[in-house]
């Protein structure tokens, strides 16, 4: 059982990229110790999935990245 198999149910941030997670496109995981759950993208784009890269090309480069600007 790994965390490939678990889908987020309800929308959510993503702690690697700070994008938000839709519904049923990323994974969940329970954090011990504390209250609420993880989200994260999805690592491939089977079955709807989408990745920290999708939403990076889509929305644009996290906060935390330097921006360049033209
Ligand atoms: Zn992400």
């Amino acid at each position: 059982m790994g965390i490939s198999s678990v889908r987020n149910q309800f929308g959510g941030q993503c702690y690697k990229c700070g994008f938000w997670v839709e519904p049923g496109t990323g994974y969940f995981e329970k954090e011990r110790g504390k209250k609420g759950w993880r989200v994260q993208h999805c690592y491939r784009t089977h079955n709807g999935g989408v990745t920290c890269e999708m939403v990076k090309k889509k929305f644009g480069k996290p906060v935390d990245d330097p921006v360049k600007t033209p």
